[in-house]
Parts: structure tokens; sequence; C-alpha cells
């Protein structure tokens, strides 16, 4: 017979912290109470209509102009919201979209100071778009805190960090980061979830003032929606935020908000899958006589191992190796694969594999690529809820070709 101590402690058994309950609940019910739509529909429709009839000229019943504000997406904001514990939730049409609307808060001659290893598209961003905005960038080891005392300027705002990183999966302590940033005053802490979801880490909790999502990945979870949020606690930044949303024109179609919606009644299983799944092919390759080294943050064997189980609640599906060979070792282990798809994007219930050397970094210099420590050999999985040995067995046959 087991008792609730043993519940617990089998569910924690990686020592990670234990999931408070109530996650998956707040996922399925928050913001989509039947009652409020005439129809008394359990699930919120889809709103088309860009335009709200109005009792008498500005009066109206809080919509006016579906850019401003549309009832599928307030659905989705103020679930979102819920789910990262803040108090305020805002959808863009794409991660990168949020990301511009954050750029457009600043202005000429301020600072920001970012993580040195990020998602290749935000990399971009702020070197070919905010750079030519004369907003100054640097970006640094933030796993190394004396990087962050040292780089913060008088006109810095933004602190911008991802963690797990992309693609070498290093976790940065966002408690550690917060507290030296919000020494300095009017910095604002932001914190790119996309890798983990809501459910494996909540940077608000930890004293980020932003968190922001690709919900392209795990949150809608099925790779067919491309679409981005920011939540947040602070009102004034919400307020800020939620006019340059509807000022630059970046939202997100009512369609897409409800696939997000109905994707995130499933995120507590989805990650649940994706968690065993990934930890399992990354203990079954780390024992491979054709692999270098594997990077996961729920081996002993990461770097980070310690501080990823105080900061959150388990890893996600990603899973980084480094295979002994190089490109062409790569290539042909890609292309053998069968039940993995090769293929950009993660966090969908797919697996799917890449080489970050010859795909998403291929835009880099050979030096960039070797400064970031995109080696040749080096493939990222994004491990789906498929049936593990599956997946295991595909591994093991294209590993058998190179
Ligand atoms: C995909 C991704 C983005 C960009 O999101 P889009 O929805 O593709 O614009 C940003 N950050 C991370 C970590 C991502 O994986």
């Amino acid at each position: 017979m087991s008792s609730q101590k043993d519940t617990i402690r089998s569910k924690s058994k990686n020592d990670f912290l234990v999931q408070p309950k109530g996650f998956a609940t707040k996922a399925i019910h928050e913001a989509q109470d039947p009652d409020q739509w005439n129809s008394m529909a359990v699930v919120p429709p889809i709103f088309m209509s860009s335009t709200y009839k109005q009792h008498g000229p500005n009066q109206h019943a809080g919509f006016i102009y579906s850019r401003f504000k549309n009832p599928t997406r307030d659905v989705l904001e103020r679930c979102l919201a819920s789910l990262d514990n803040g108090k305020f939730g805002l959808a863009f049409s794409s991660g990168l979209g949020t990301l511009t609307a954050i750029i457009t808060m600043l202005k000429s001659g301020d600072h920001i100071l970012a993580e040195r290893d990020l998602y290749s598209g935000t990399n971009v961003a702020f070197v070919q778009i905010a750079r030519n905005l004369n907003i100054a960038v640097d970006f640094v080891d933030l796993a190394d805190l004396d990087n962050v005392e040292a780089a913060v300027k008088p006109n810095t705002r933004l602190v911008w960090l991802e963690t797990p990183t992309n693609p070498l999966l290093k976790v940065v302590d966002i408690v550690a980061v917060c507290k030296v940033a919000h020494k300095f005053p009017g910095v604002v802490v932001v914190v790119d979830n996309t890798f983990l979801s809501p459910y494996l880490q909540r940077p608000l909790d930890l004293g980020a003032d932003i968190v922001v999502y690709s919900l392209s990945k795990y949150m809608n979870g099925h790779n067919d929606v491309v679409m981005g949020a920011a939540i947040m606690n602070d009102k004034a930044l919400y307020q800020k935020l939620q006019f340059l949303q509807t000022a630059t024109g970046i939202v997100p179609s009512p369609f897409d908000c409800f696939l997000v919606n109905r994707g995130l009644k499933t995120l507590a299983l989805r990650m649940e899958r994706h968690k065993t799944n990934s930890l399992a092919i990354a203990e079954f390759l780390e024992g491979h006589p054709k692999v270098d080294r594997v990077l996961h943050p729920g081996l002993p064997s990461h770097p980070q191992h310690e501080l990823s189980k105080k900061q959150t609640y388990g890893h996600s599906g990603m899973v980084s190796f480094f295979l002994k060979g190089g490109l062409e070792e790569a290539s042909l282990f890609l292309q053998s694969l069968r039940v993995f798809t090769l293929a950009e994007s993660l966090g969908g219930v797919e697996s799917l594999a890449g080489s970050p050397a010859l795909m998403t970094f291929v835009c880099f210099t050979q030096e960039e690529r070797d400064a970031h420590g995109i080696a040749d050999g080096l493939v990222r999985l994004s491990v789906g809820v498929e049936d593990v040995d599956d997946l295991i067995e595909d591994l093991e046959q294209a590993l058998a070709k190179i």
C-alpha cells in the first residue's frame, strides 16, 4: 500500500521541485467559465468578428475592434497569466513579435544586457534591429554572476535571458540574476521560458519582471500555430505593453488563440510525458559508444543539474548530444531517422531532430559557432510523446548507420 508520502517521493524521484496542486485544473478551467457566454458554451467560441456593436457612440460592452481586444484572445490571455502566477497576459502574433513589442518600449540610447546563448532569432533581432535603432546590446554569459554586475550600465533597461539555453541547455540562475539586476533602478528582467513552459518553471515567482513565450512550441504543443505571449505582474508595465501590442498591431488571429487555448488543456499531461521520454533517451544516449557527451538537465552529469533541481519542476523534452564525428556523421544520422522527423522547431507531440551547425546556426561563421560551442557533431532532439521504446529503437538504428 502506498502512503501519501510515497506518492510525493515517487513524483520527485530526481529531487526537482514538487509541483504544488492545481496547475492542470487552472490550465483546463481558468477563464473558460461557460457562464460568460449567452450560449453557455463549455469550450470558448472563436470570435472572428473584427468589430462590435455599440449602444451609443463610445458606449461599448468592453469590445470595440479586435486589434484592441477580442473575446477569444482575452480568454487565452487570462488563462496564460494564471499559469505563470501572473496578473496580466498578452498574446502576440509570434514569439519574435513579443520581442519586437518589448524592444519598442525602449528608446535610442538605451542598453540591453543579454545572455550570450540565445535563440538565434532573438540574437538576430538584437543585433540587426535593436542596434540599428541605436539601442546598445551586450551579450554575456549570465551563468557567471560577476558578468551581470560588471555589464549593467546606467542606461540598461532590459536584461534578457533564456534558461535552459538553446541548443546547449545551459541553466541560468534566475533568482541570482534578478537579485543583481534589480539593484539597478529601472532594469526589467525578461525570461524566455519557451523551453520549459510554466508547468516546469515559473520565472515570475523567481523574481523576473516579464516572462515571454513562443507559444508555437510546448504551449500549443502540436506544431500547428505560430504565436507568442508576455506575462507580468506590474500594472504599469502591462499598460505600456498592451498599448504597444495594439499600436504596433502585432496581434494573433482568434482562430490561433482558440488552438493554443485548447493546447494548454493538455500541457501538464504532455510535459509529464516529454519529461520521462527525454530522460530515458538521454540515459540511453549517455551509454552509447558513438556518443561523446549528452546535455540534459535531468542527468547528474549536467553541469547545472543541482541548480536545475532547485529552480525547476523538471525538464522538458529537449536533449542535445555530441556525436563522435562531424557534419557528415550528423547528416547521415539525421537522414537515417524514421520516427524522429528532421525538422526545425520543438515542443510538439512529434519527435523532431536537427543539426544546429547545419540548420539554426548555419548563418553564423565557423568562428562564431566555435565560440558558442556549436560543434559539427552536435544534434538537438525535441523528444515528443510517442512510445519511448519506438524512439530509442529509432535512435539505435540511425546510430548503427554511422
Ligand atoms: C521559437 C522560439 C522563439 C521564437 O518564437 P516564434 O514563435 O517562432 O516567433 C523564441 N525563443 C525561443 C526559445 C524559441 O524556441
